[in-house]
């Protein structure tokens, strides 16, 4: 009999959600019968339900979007005091305005000119208003589109490699001011060049002049730029989406899955407190989901206590484009074959207790599916307005800012571009009335209730709108 000996890393709680508490157990097994021998600790909730886990707790807790709720209040109550809240009087006509805007019929100052003489405000304080309102709350950086892979179904391969030019980068965070950043791309962050500068200048800047903005790093990982970078990401998550080089190769046409795993071991090795994989399922690696599980599953187990605790799966689902909706269709194959295989890791994880607590606590595996009947639409939640929009910005390498990713593909849907103006404060107004916009879904053909895939951030903040955001016990993260 061989006796593999390691211990296992839970967060105990105290049932609220609140003052959890790390403790270790150890656990032997027979790698033979795959049976424990040592002790079950009574208390340890994360092997029943992985609900305490960091998975569970921090990366995919869905609350955090609550931590923005003074953002977003302080923006409604300046809509209402520019007349752009739905409460208003004249909201037929601030409706037309938007619009208006949207399509560029007026310039920035007649539009201000417009808002002074139905406020009475003066024009310096609807500026500055505005101005705040440019502000976001979490930024999606696209900080370039050069790539290393060819990824198939890629939103940004026919784009000319654009890139922020790293000069810009402070005068964008000044403004947009948010309370925490993912960089991602677009291309490969980790391919950034600017002037000389890479991303680990980028980070360093980020970290030395706004020090309070929490970062997150989401990249494809085949190459790892030198420096310091690594000490000042919250967490970081590798596109992977293969279990092995070949299905890698079909799906990012380049031959770097070794390379990429190289580098995950490096980043596991690193300060960075959460290291994760992403598999994002589709018809091309459906069929290795478990053998990618069983993998690193293995690999996990050969882990130190540091690697063990960082590691981290998260799935989610290849979604159709936001302009195509579709209804579940059970006999759709890719659908079939996904509740199969979900069925099949299931079954093997009844039979092995150890792999269905490295599924509960160190991945999101429970939850695929659990949303709706389908595997791969998204969860369809009714809300009333677009928190969204206030909350949450892309900014893509060209400059050009969105309040949602899905909605980069038309350019029509673009808020502004602040680089490619005349007048960088008055793009800035530009943008924040576009966020108004969006916010009262006046993007028709987008923003109902079957298209919208961050309808659930708009569904959270209304539900807790009269909350006291610090009596929730929501991690300090402000990433959702
Ligand atoms: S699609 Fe949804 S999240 Fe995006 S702007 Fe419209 S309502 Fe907001």
């Amino acid at each position: 009999m061989t006796i593999i000996y390691w211990n296992t890393a839970a967060w105990v709680g105290n049932g609220a959600g609140g003052n959890l508490l790390r403790m270790h157990q150890e656990l032997y097994m027979d790698r033979k019968t795959q049976n424990i021998q040592g002790q079950k600790v009574e208390s340890d909730r994360t092997s029943q339900t992985g609900f305490l886990s960091s998975v569970h707790t921090v990366m995919r807790n869905k609350d955090r979007v609550l931590n923005h709720l003074p953002l977003a209040k302080r923006k409604v109550d300046i809509m209402k005091s520019l007349g752009f809240h739905e409460n208003c009087s004249n909201r037929q006509e601030s409706g037309r305005l938007l619009k208006a805007l949207k399509t560029e019929k007026i310039e920035i100052s007649d539009a201000i000119e417009v808002i002074h003489v139905s406020t009475g405000m003066s024009v310096d304080a609807i500026r500055k208003d505005l101005l705040f309102c440019y502000r976001t709350g979490l930024l999606e950086f696209h900080i370039t589109d050069v790539c290393d892979l060819q990824c198939i179904d890629c939103h940004y391969r026919q784009k000319d490699n654009a890139t922020i030019p790293f000069s810009s980068v402070s005068d964008y965070l000044k403004h947009l001011n948010p309370n925490a950043i993912t960089v991602t791309g677009g291309g490969e962050p980790n391919c950034y060049h600017s002037e000389g500068k890479d991303l680990n200048d980028l980070v360093l800047l980020i970290h030395d002049e706004f020090p309070h903005i929490q970062m997150g790093l989401i990249n494809n990982n085949t190459y790892l730029p030198d420096g310091k970078w690594y000490d000042f990401l919250s967490w970081q998550r590798t596109s992977l989406d293969a279990h092995d080089v070949l299905t890698y190769e079909k799906i990012k046409r380049k031959r770097k899955y070794n390379a990429c795993i190289e580098n995950i071991y490096h980043l596991l090795d690193s300060p960075i407190p959460h290291v994760g994989i992403g598999f994002l399922y589709r018809s091309e690696n459906i069929a290795g989901m478990e053998t990618f599980l069983l993998d690193w599953f293995e690999r996990w187990q050969k882990m130190n206590i540091a690697q063990k605790e960082k590691f981290n799966i998260q799935f989610r689902p290849i979604s159709p484009a936001i302009d195509r909706v579709f209804e579940y269709d059970p006999q759709n194959g890719l659908e079939r074959q996904t509740a199969a295989m979900v069925l099949q890791i299931k079954k093997h994880a009844r039979s092995h207790e150890i792999f269905n607590g490295f599924l509960k606590n160190q991945t999101n595996f429970y939850s695929i599916g659990t949303n709706s009947s389908s595997f791969f639409l998204h969860e369809r939640k009714p809300f009333v307005k677009c928190y969204n929009a206030l909350l949450h910005r892309v900014l893509r390498s060209d400059g050009n800012e969105y309040p949602d990713f899905l909605l980069c593909n038309d350019p029509s849907m673009s808020l502004g571009n602040v680089l490619a103006a005349k007048n960088a404060d008055d793009e800035r107004i530009r943008i924040a009335l576009g966020t108004f916009y969006f916010y009262h879904r006046l993007a028709e053909q987008y923003c109902h209730d079957e298209s919208c895939r961050q309808c659930w951030v708009s569904n959270l903040i209304e539900q807790h709108w009269d909350s006291d955001v610090n009596n929730l016990n929501i991690p300090d993260n402000y990433f959702f």
